[in-house]
């Protein structure tokens, strides 16, 4: 072997090390143009790439030219290096000044004289991705062996490039899948098979208050909801994905839905991770409760008047009609009990329907929160004797509402006072107030008062305070779900105060 054969073998080497060692573009990029001078004993290099779709080589930024020199494009078949990257076969020119494919823009722009050119295209599975071009030979012309050297150079710069390229797809992939780990809605956490906890979204963290318990591992997280070991063995390091749900009480009332998808590795075709997701399946989960609860409730509930009515009417249909007395005892508990029983379906339709409603399906219309109490106290007054209705216009205002929504939740709050009071002198005071922007319309008696451990619980669907402190079962538990939900469909919300033995007062604030 040559001397110059030799150390054109070396460079190679050393130019085949570099160049695979740098998996940044920008860094490779100005690592080539600097080796490829250095190939062939050239005094400058240039590196173009094509753009495939406009069908053009351009100089990638990363190369620092001059800005001028930097924004010019050439079409393929356009100069010396558009008409080797078209034919994608190299071109060696000594005599550049008269040869016919030169383009001298690029000389025109830098005052650089070019006398000799080698252009190599670099070629990835039979596609040009671009060109290098070694420009002056430092001693003589550029020769055949120049050639070689110089194509084997651009080979293993193109391989190179596309490597880098391939990299940082794969890096940007990973990239946006790790964002939309982070976006999903459901809470999200990837492990290893054992596990142990690689990564997690928002959503998870806040759900599992990793922040305060820094879970390492996935079991840990198990056993926190209190689920046993066991099943953390069999279902959790199972072969099998799953679906199963977590339930936990403190500090708030969760129910998450998990899922445990394992991630197959494709080429051994087993498990090498496992995707775990949570989803807040707390509001669906205690519907589901309540609706199965619901129905045993409303049996019950329907039970009591229905066996009295019966029970009477059977006493009236064998009774001989002479028995005046039973006759009036028995009509009357039937009339006062099919009261309660109309009395029942009415609080399940109005809560249905106010359940049902959008804030579109509101008939709103300006009314005066005076006139609204006056009214409502006169209604109650007609029929409630031993009661005492007062009304207390701290201020008068005008509400834009639905009236009769309004007046509905009023009504269920007055329901309620004269309902829950023990009391001989029985009061209702219904007031109306306004601060700081907000329109209070407010219900107070003087009755039996709530347990401040109930007062947060007394606003949930079919929620009642156990019967031996309010001496009631009937009713739903709906009227005050009602209330709530009448209020929030107008933007507002319900506030009570309340002292046992002293009295209560529920605020609607608008
Ligand atoms: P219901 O009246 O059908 O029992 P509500 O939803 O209207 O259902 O009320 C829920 C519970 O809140 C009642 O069972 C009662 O224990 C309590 N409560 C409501 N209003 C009052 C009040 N004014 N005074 C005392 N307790 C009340």
């Amino acid at each position: 072997m040559t001397t110059q054969s030799t150390e054109s073998l070396e460079m190679l080497v050393m130019v085949s090390r570099l160049l695979s060692s740098k998996l940044d573009i920008s860094e490779l990029l100005v690592t080539i143009m600097r080796l490829s001078s250095r190939v062939v004993g050239a005094e400058r290099a240039s590196l173009y790439l094509l753009d495939e779709k406009a069908g053009e080589l351009y100089f990638d930024v990363a190369l620092g030219l001059p800005e001028d020199v930097q924004k010019m494009r050439f079409k393929l078949g356009e100069g010396i290096a558009g008409t080797c990257a078209q034919q994608g076969r190299s071109i060696i020119s000594n005599d550049v000044q008269n040869d016919s494919r030169h383009a001298s823009k690029v000389d025109n722009k830098s005052g650089f004289i070019t006398r000799s050119l080698l252009t190599c295209p670099m070629i990835i599975k039979g596609k040009v991705i671009g060109v290098v071009q070694a420009i002056n030979k430092i001693d003589g012309e550029f020769t055949e062996t120049d050639k070689n050297s110089f194509e084997a150079f651009a080979s293993q710069a193109a391989i190179a490039i596309e490597n880098s390229r391939l990299f940082n797809n794969v890096k940007e992939e990973k990239k946006k899948l790790e964002v939309i780990f982070r976006k999903i809605e459901e809470g999200a956490i990837l492990t290893d098979t054992a596990g142990d906890i690689i990564i997690l979204n928002n959503s998870a963290s806040l759900y599992l208050e990793y922040e305060k318990y820094g879970h390492k591992n996935i079991s840990d997280v198990f056993y926190a909801f209190g689920k046993p070991e066991d099943f953390i063995k069999t279902v959790c390091f199972g072969e099998q994905s799953h679906k199963f749900l977590l339930e936990r009480e403190k500090p708030k009332k969760l129910i998450l839905e998990t899922a445990c998808i394992k991630i197959k590795n494709e080429e051994t075709g087993k498990a090498d991770s496992v995707l775990w997701i949570f989803s807040d399946v707390t509001d669906k989960v205690m519907e589901e409760r309540m609706a199965r609860n619901f129905l045993s409730l409303i049996s019950h509930k329907f039970k009591t008047p229905l066996a009295a009515i019966n029970g009477f009417a059977q006493l009236l249909k064998d009774c001989d009609g002479n028995n005046t007395e039973m006759i009036k005892k028995a009509s009357e508990s039937i009339f006062s009990q099919g009261q309660k029983l109309s009395l029942l379906v009415d609080t399940l339709i109005d809560f249905t329907q106010a359940e049902n409603m959008t804030e579109e399906g509101l008939n709103k219309t300006d009314f005066q929160a005076a006139q609204l109490l006056e009214e409502i106290k006169s209604e109650y007054a007609e029929k409630e004797d031993k009661t005492i209705f007062k009304t207390a216009i701290v201020e008068n205002f005008t509400l834009n509402a639905d009236r009769n929504l309004i007046k509905k939740a009023l009504k269920q709050l007055v329901d309620n006072a004269v309902k829950f009071n023990k009391n001989t002198e029985k009061t209702v005071i219904l007031s109306a107030m306004a601060k700081e922007g907000k329109k209070m319309l407010t219900v107070g008696d003087n009755g039996i008062g709530i347990p401040g451990e109930e007062i947060n619980k007394i606003f949930a669907k079919f929620y009642q305070v156990e019967s031996f402190f309010t001496g009631q079962v009937e009713g739903w538990g709906l009227g005050l779900a009602m209330v709530k939900k009448i209020a929030e469909l107008h933007g507002g919300k319900v506030a009570v105060k309340s002292q046992i033995d002293k009295g209560s007062a529920f605020t609607i604030i608008l």
